[in-house]
């Protein structure tokens, strides 16, 4: 059997294939019944919480939440979204799918478990395609255009009910047999399905073991046996009892200030989800400031200790990659990243972090001189990390395609300056005596955020100058893939390749100078001295070069903030967020940050564990020494 890994990394399940279906070496038991498993999902678990009826009473921009113990091959998971397709609203409402798993299956045998049941194929694919790679944490996977959310927890299933942040209206309990698989049933996790209930919702389980009857019933469920599937003689089926009320507190207007690209992810996100949204610019149209650039890379750093802050990196990363595949070839490029072990003290982390963690080759791997020259094309002076699924992307373009959405309402050439409560709803002035009123109302406008925060105080947030030099690709060796160290290059786009950028901290010059230029340039050379062809080089006018200025926002730690914005430190402030704080990681973060802020306002499943939102959190922006009156 497997020995346990490092961090991040998570033992996959070990199968052997009896007749055709999969079963647990470690576990001695099978995945789904012998007989028929689809058939078995439909009776015990979609039937006895009476799904495809509930489905129907769901309305447009409402939401369904399903929670599972052991996501195993997933045929739950797919026999609950088909039959969403054919019971749920046609548009614009969720249907959320929670799941845990401690021993994931690999790809190739989640293919080969799907591929008994054809009636499954279309979505099994879309499945296949966006399963995560096997690393532990939190995955969402958005499907089915946003209609399905899964919500995937790789590790152990008290953890992960720890962690998530979500209420079921209906659970799934299928962990294996009871006397094999005790850690599934234990009373703990029998607390937490409880906690992670509210009135009304409903259980079902293969089991009749008496022992969990009766802790189902302590916890609050009425509880009934009833007959099982095939061979089974009895299953048990549960109902928190209902006290009538309903959860419509559904926010109906939704604006989004600033139009960059936590602004784009974050409306379109909303507008999929089907609600209205009205983005809110200052500029002519989306993505002229921070995101403007014509190229940028799709990158993060990932710590040498497995921490808080590098999973949420790796989080964002991996969510970023499945995201932008909608836009392959279009505006994102996934050649590949390379990120150099440019200086002996960079090698020497590479050679730690690869020591202390293991990550399945799909995120990243080691690579020598010799094979980074390979597939960078251009000759490199050093080995490194190579990221296989990165690449970079055209941040503009994106933004306005991001923007282009029937249900996003686009207000351009509004400076907003204030943000008022009033009776309830937020008022939005523009400096041109425009207003828009909305339910909730989320800043995402980079360094001139603080200035919209109406609430008396400091917050740490500062802005950072970054100029990125465009190269004309005829004075280049045209890389072939990223090449990050300290600049980034990109392959070029028609006639020039951004690189860049300065990090400025305190230069507020919003015009490209032709020094930073030349710091550019002297950094890309030292990175890739090979990088500049030789004869066009000579001739390079670094004064004519073209390039673009931009102010990234950070906080006073360097990690994005999410969430409510709060009136002093415990005071949350109905209905008022924000969305900042990206630094030059805005293409990797905007899409995992959007999804957890359209959560969180939708009052939908969490997509982040309870500790990554408290880092995200804005009163941490707060100084110290700021008492608010
Ligand atoms: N619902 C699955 C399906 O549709 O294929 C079948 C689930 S299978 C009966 C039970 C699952 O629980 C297995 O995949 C197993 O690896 C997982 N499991 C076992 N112990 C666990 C634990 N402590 N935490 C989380 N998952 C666990």
């Amino acid at each position: 059997m497997s020995s346990p890994l490092l961090p991040p990394g998570i033992e996959p399940a070990e199968l052997a294939w009896r007749d055709g279906v999969p079963e647990s070496v470690r576990f001695g038991d099978v995945y789904f019944n012998r007989d028929n498993g689809l058939e078995e999902a439909r009776h015990v678990f979609l039937q006895h919480n009476n799904l495809p009826e509930r489905f129907a009473h769901v309305d447009e921009s409402g939401h369904f939440v399903i929670a599972e113990n052991g996501f195993g091959t997933g045929l739950n998971f797919l026999a609950s979204w088909q039959a969403w397709q054919n019971h749920g609203p046609m548009q614009g409402a969720t249907l959320h799918f929670v799941s845990v798993e401690r021993f994931p299956l690999t790809r190739a045998d989640l293919t080969r478990a799907l591929a008994l049941w054809p009636e499954l194929q279309p979505l099994a694919r879309e499945l296949i395609e966006k399963y995560p790679p096997l690393v532990r944490g939190v995955h969402r996977l958005v499907l089915a255009e946003g209609r399905v959310r899964l919500t995937l927890y790789f590790g152990d299933i008290n953890e992960a009910w720890q962690s998530l942040d979500f209420l079921a209206d209906a659970w799934f309990m299928d962990g294996f047999a009871p006397a094999r698989n005790p850690a599934m049933w234990q009373d703990e996790t029998i607390e937490q399905v409880r906690a992670h209930s509210k009135p009304g919702t409903t259980l079902a389980t293969f089991s009749s073991v008496g022992r969990i009857r009766r802790a189902l019933a302590e916890a609050g469920f009425d509880v009934q046996k009833t007959p099982g599937f095939g061979r089974k003689r009895d299953m048990l089926r549960g109902v928190l009892p209902a006290d009538g009320q309903t959860n419509g507190n559904r926010p109906v207007s939704i604006a989004v200030v600033g139009a960059g690209i936590a602004g784009c992810t974050l409306a379109r996100n909303l507008a999929e989800r089907g609600f209205p949204v009205t983005l809110i610019d200052s500029a002519k149209g989306p993505g002229t400031e921070a995101s403007g650039n014509v190229q940028g890379a799709m990158y993060v750093k990932l710590g040498v200790e497995f921490n808080d802050q590098t999973e949420l990196a790796l989080q964002a990363l991996t969510y970023a990659q499945r995201f932008y595949e909608t836009w392959r070839g279009e505006y994102w490029h996934p050649t590949g990243l390379l990120q150099l072990a440019q200086t002996p003290q960079e090698a020497d982390r590479q050679h730690r972090f690869l020591q202390r963690n293991h990550y399945p080759r799909e995120i990243l791997y080691p690579v020598n001189r010799e094979q980074a020259s390979e597939l960078a094309g251009v000759p490199t002076e050093s080995g490194a990390l190579w990221f296989p699924g990165s690449g970079w992307l055209e941040p503009k373009r994106l933004c306005q395609a991001l923007a282009d959405h029937p249900g996003i309402t686009r207000t351009w050439d509004v400076t907003v300056n204030r943000l008022l409560p009033c009776n309830g709803k937020w008022h939005i002035s523009g400096a041109d005596g425009t207003t828009i009123v909305a339910d909730r109302a989320v800043i995402c406008a980079g360094h001139v955020s603080a200035g919209l925060i109406p609430v008396k105080g400091e917050f740490r947030l500062k802005s950072i100058r970054g100029q990125v030099t465009h190269l004309p690709k005829a004075s280049l060796h045209n890389p072939k893939v990223v090449i990050c160290g300290n600049r980034y290059m990109n392959p070029a786009l028609g006639q020039i390749a951004v690189t860049g950028a300065t990090f400025d901290l305190h230069d507020a010059n919003p015009l490209p100078t032709t020094e930073s230029h030349q710091e550019n340039i002297r950094q890309l050379t030292a990175m890739l001295p090979a990088i500049l062809e030789q004869k066009s080089a000579e001739k390079l006018d670094v004064s004519r070069l073209d390039g673009r200025v931009a102010f990234r926002c950070t906080t006073h730690d360097y990690q994005p903030v999410a969430g409510p914005v709060f009136n002093g430190r415990d005071d949350e402030l109905g209905d008022l967020f924000l969305l900042t704080g990206l630094g030059s990681k805005g293409l990797t973060y905007a899409p995992l940050l959007a999804e957890y802020l359209a959560d969180q306002l939708t009052g939908q499943p969490a997509c982040l564990p309870v500790r990554l939102m408290r880092r995200l959190e804005t009163r941490r922006l707060y100084q110290a020494d700021v008492v608010i009156s």
